[in-house]
């Protein structure tokens, strides 16, 4: 096979991050020369981390005009690196700043790109990768032939490189970057804590149940806000939830403050990777349960026992009261009990 190119950025530090890790196993599983191509304000640090890879060539595009997620910089960089690499095959992260960058460079090199691939190997002796389309519900193998092939490799899919860190042989590459746009600051919405974990071990969604009348005929957000947070914060989980507990404040109703449509799991929402699940006052019909594809381990607390997860969506349905099962589980969290420890 001709020769490959892994494209990353580095981090504030220097390093790599995660799916950077991940896109480089991903790419010394197939056979053929590796060159990484690195962007960012420090290369050095990512480098020697990744130093005993067995990459034949390391280049770099370095300095300040490279610290900042900017399509113009970005798209500038990674052409220059494609170009002196002379690959076929551009393995990059599907991190947010190559999925703005990347196609561009495609257009600008002539060549073709696949974002959200779930894995890349050879089949008959040409590199194919797989995605899922119609929001996960088939999954396809893809071959190009013709111009550099760029392929974005959603995170969460490889297993991470690992290896002794060391002192990596860097070609540095200048690169003119012509940019009208200067980063003065960063405004974000307010959310009072960080609910979405990515590397969490378990997700944990929240449906419409938790803002509806319970069995006393009134609604009790408060304690649901306290119950889910304390669930949260002891097990370290991520948050996510059903379209119509995030559509609620929309709607003037009562709400849960810390969750956003980011929190959305679903047919319009996100797909998270997770090795468990679970769902608690929700509902389970099809648009929301396409999200948990990539769940491994799915269970749902719900008091209908007719509802969706019970129709071969979960692989275990409590039918119970969520808010007496959380109260519970967190009692439990609490008093340290490593045998019902969620986060094992
Ligand atoms: C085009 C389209 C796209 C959509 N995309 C998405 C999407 O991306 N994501 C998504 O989530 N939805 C999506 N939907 C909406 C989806 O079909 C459902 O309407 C939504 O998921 C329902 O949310 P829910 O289960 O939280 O609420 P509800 O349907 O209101 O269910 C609430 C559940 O809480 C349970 N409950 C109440 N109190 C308790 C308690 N104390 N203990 C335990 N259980 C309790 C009830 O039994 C009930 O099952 C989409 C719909 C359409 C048409």
């Amino acid at each position: 096979m001709e020769n490959k190119l892994l494209l990353v950025h580095t981090e504030p530090d220097g390093t790599l991050a995660g799916p950077a890790l991940e896109a480089l196993g991903a790419a010394l599983a197939l056979p053929g020369d590796l060159t990484v191509g690195l962007v960012g304000a420090q290369t050095a640090p990512a480098a020697n981390q990744i130093a005993a890879c067995g990459a034949v060539r390391f280049l770099a595009v370095t300095g300040d005009t490279f610290a900042q997620a900017r399509y113009a910089t970005d798209a500038a960089a990674a052409e220059a690196l494609c170009r002196a690499s002379g690959a076929a095959l551009v393995l990059a992260p599907a991190t947010s700043r190559w999925s703005r960058a990347l196609p561009g460079v495609a257009f600008r090199i002539g060549g073709r790109i696949d974002t959200h691939a779930t894995s890349v190997a050879m089949v008959n002796d040409v590199p194919a990768v797989t995605r899922w389309f119609y929001r996960q519900r088939m999954e396809a193998t893809l071959t190009r032939s013709g111009g550099p092939w760029m392929v974005l490799l959603d995170p969460g899919c490889t297993p991470r490189w690992s290896g002794p860190a060391g002192t990596a042989h860097v070609e540095e590459m200048a690169v003119e970057a012509q940019t009208r746009t200067s980063v003065t600051g960063i405004r974000e919405p307010k959310s009072d804590e960080q609910t979405i974990r990515p590397d969490a071990k378990l997700l944990f969604v929240a449906g419409a149940g938790w803002t509806k009348k319970q069995s006393d005929g009134a609604v009790h957000v408060a304690d649901a806000e306290r119950l889910i947070l304390g669930f949260l914060r002891a097990a370290q989980a991520s948050l996510g939830g059903s379209k119509s507990l995030v559509d609620l404040s929309g709607e003037g109703q009562a709400v849960l403050p810390f969750m956003n449509h980011l929190n959305q799991i679903g047919q319009t929402g996100s797909t998270p990777r997770h090795p468990k699940g679970l769902s608690t006052c929700c509902h389970g019909e099809e648009p929301h349960v396409v999200g948990w594809r990539f769940i491994h381990q799915r269970r749902a607390i719900n008091l209908d026992p007719n509802c969706g997860w019970a129709r071969g969506k979960a692989d275990v349905l409590y039918v119970a009261d969520a808010f007496a099962v959380m109260h519970r589980v967190n009692e439990l969290l609490e008093a340290g009990n490593p045998e019902r420890d969620l986060r094992a």
